[in-house]
């Protein structure tokens, strides 16, 4: 060799020689290769460069790198290159083809890569210079190669090591996705990913993050197979460019499949794979972790409705209460918009109870009824209905979503609880269940209710207050009222009573109703009769009593009542009086009395007050 053509090759040493240098700082394999090529065509004033890349049947050639004309990825070569690499398996070493191309064929791996330099007419085209030359430029493309495989790794998994211990501090599957994603776009920011996942995912921003779904368009065989077998599968194709998918999994199930596509996999090594692999099984079982705890939550925050639902309605509430109660716990943990609680009384004969939202006493609601009825009645379960639309063709009913529960006591469907939303597919199937386990749970309880209201009517004593029952009071003033020449009736209404449930609970509030009753009890003759009017409202009718003597009788009971009970409770009264000597009924006396204590109440409550004065009471 030439002086001159020592000096080449030396400089060509030197110029490989800084380029390792800076490749730690290039750190992508591809950038190095193409400065490479550029330093090359200076240094013996050569065309261009570049690097052509063969499938293993070496029947399609493709461009990886190149200085100048031709595009990456380009298939078309120049026709006489063309024609040669026909024959490219013959090929070992270099070689200059027509005077013009430098061509040096090399494997690196499984790869088949020719590097062409294109000469110019006074580039020396000696073959002792080439085959040197081809020397040192294939030994460092080899040694780029492997140390990019060793290099990105390390720093790969220092990144993986990071994001892993982000993941022990969260429980929140959207966190963890939106780092995996960042990861993702900072390792392979020229590929693309694609996170297929089996459950729904609502925070996605850059659209990388699908339902992994088998109608979807974008599912193909293999990223199927990947989800079903959970093994990581890497597929290239003529042109060299790739997918790898990675199946999710965690201990208990697949969570979706992680989708990279890339243009070259040269440039994407074995050791790739691996990394990415470890990748989506870390990420897998951060959401598995996210998702048990978030369904444990949930399960705790249902066994707590449920727990203090059923505690309350152990209280022995009226049917009222009960409905209202269980109601308004609808209402606040579903986010329903109403809640209805209809007896089937006949067969389509209904009664919506007191306690149910205002909607169920409109009637549109009749029509929400009649439905669920039928299909109650059809399917024998609680039925959900996402789009109330799709069964009412010409539908201009309020309420799309639509869950009704049958109450069902004694193997006897009783009523039906509804639960409706203007929003179809408003109820999650979660909801469903729920509120499906509240209803059954307050069906004892509405049974157990009515029944005792029932019974209460009855019997001639209350069970609580042992007073007379209101049926038994109702009877024997009508009889007074045909026998005797008058009589006086006091109603008596413990004052703020809610207040004193909610404050001492309701067995306390029993106990007052208790304390109250004994008061009466202990201050009326033996033919007044006392009794439970309902609720936390009592009466006495005193037979033959004049209206100044019951007024005295209620004001002494209104302050015995406030001296006497523990804790101290007042009641407000109103008295009310008839005589034969007008015409009355028993429902205008209880009237007058309900006035008289409406005005009690209004005047500052713990006190009695007489019905307005009737012309003819003044004779009393
Ligand atoms: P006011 O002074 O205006 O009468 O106010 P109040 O709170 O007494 O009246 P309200 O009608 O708002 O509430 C009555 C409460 O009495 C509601 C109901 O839960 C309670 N109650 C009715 N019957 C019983 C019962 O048998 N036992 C208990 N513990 N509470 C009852
Ligand atoms: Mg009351
Ligand atoms: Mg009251």
């Amino acid at each position: 060799m030439t002086n001159e053509q020592n000096e080449i090759i030396k400089q060509l040493k030197g110029i490989l020689f800084e380029l390792i240098d800076v490749e730690y700082e290039i750190k992508s394999m591809e950038k190095v290769i193409h400065v490479m090529l550029q330093k090359i065509v200076t240094l013996i004033s050569a065309e261009e460069a570049f690097i052509v890349i063969s499938n293993k049947k070496l029947t399609t050639h493709t461009v990886l790198v190149s200085t100048d004309s031709l595009q990456n990825g380009s298939q078309s070569l120049p026709s006489a290159l063309q024609k040669e690499f026909v024959n490219m398996q013959k090929r070992s070493s270099m070689y200059i083809l027509n005077d013009l191309y430098a061509v040096i064929p090399l494997k690196i791996e499984e790869y088949n890569i020719t590097l062409c330099i294109v000469l110019k007419n006074d580039t020396d085209k000696d073959t002792k210079l080439w085959r040197r030359f081809s020397f040192n430029c294939v030994k460092f493309l080899k040694s780029v190669y492997n140390n990019y495989q060793v290099n990105t790794q390390k720093v790969r998994y220092e990144k993986l090591y990071k994001m892993t211990e982000k993941f022990h501090g969260s429980m929140n599957s959207d966190h963890i996705l939106e780092e995996v994603i960042d990861m993702l776009d900072s390792v392979y920011p020229n590929c693309n990913h694609t996170l297929f996942l089996t459950h729904d995912y609502q925070g996605d921003k850059k659209k990388t993050i699908r339902l992994l779904s088998y109608d979807h368009e974008e599912m193909n065989e293999d990223l199927m197979s990947v989800y079903v077998t959970g093994e990581t599968k890497i597929i290239t194709n003529s042109v060299n460019q790739f997918s790898v998918y990675a199946p999710l999994v965690g201990a208990q199930g697949t969570y979706g499949v992680l989708q990279i596509k890339g243009e070259h996999a040269f440039f994407f090594s074995k050791e790739e794979v691996s990394f990415i692999k470890c990748l989506s099984e870390t990420a897998a079982s951060a959401l598995e972790k996210a998702q048990l705890y978030l369904s444990s939550q949930r399960n705790l925050a249902d066994l707590k409705l449920i727990n203090e639902t059923s505690r309350h309605l152990n209280a022995n509430l009226r049917l009222n209460d009960i409905i209202h109660y269980v109601t308004n716990q609808i209402l606040l943990s579903f986010q329903a918009e109403e809640v209805g609680f209809v007896l089937i009384e006949q067969y389509e004969h209904y009664a919506f109870l007191k306690g149910s939202t205002s909607f169920f006493e409109e009637k549109e609601a009749i029509a929400y009824v009649h439905y669920a009825h039928k299909r109650i009645m059809n399917e024998n379960e609680a039925i959900f209905v996402n789009d109330i639309a799709i069964d009412f063709k010409n539908n201009l009913l309020p309420y799309q979503s639509m869950i009704a529960v049958p109450m069902i006591q004694d193997d006897q469907l009783k009523g039906i609880s509804l639960i409706l939303h203007t929003q179809p597919y408003f109820f999650s199937f979660d909801s469903f269940k729920l509120i499906q386990s509240i209803v059954h749970h307050s069906t004892l309880a509405f049974s157990n209710a009515m029944l005792r209201e029932e019974l209460e009517k009855l019997v001639v004593t209350d069970h609580l207050s042992k007073l007379y029952s209101r049926s038994y009071l109702d009877e024997r003033i009508y009889q007074s009222m045909l026998e005797d020449s008058h009589g006086s009736f006091i109603l008596l209404d413990i004052d703020n009573f809610k207040c004193v449930n909610d404050t001492f609970g309701h067995q306390i509030g029993d106990q007052i109703i208790i304390q109250v009753s004994n008061i009466i009890k202990e201050n009326i003759r033996a033919h007044d009769i006392g009794a439970r009017w309902g609720g936390e409202e009592l009466a006495i009718y005193l037979p033959g009593v004049s209206l100044s003597i019951a007024k005295k009788i209620a004001d002494r009971l209104v302050k015995k009542i406030a001296e006497e009970t523990k804790p101290t409770t007042t009641v407000s009264c109103g008295v009310s009086f008839w005589s034969n000597e007008t015409s009355d009924s028993m429902k205008k006396l209880f009237n007058r009395a309900d006035e008289a204590l409406y005005q009690a109440k209004r005047l500052g409550k713990n006190q009695a007050l007489i019905q307005k004065m009737l012309i003819n009471d003044k004779k009393s």
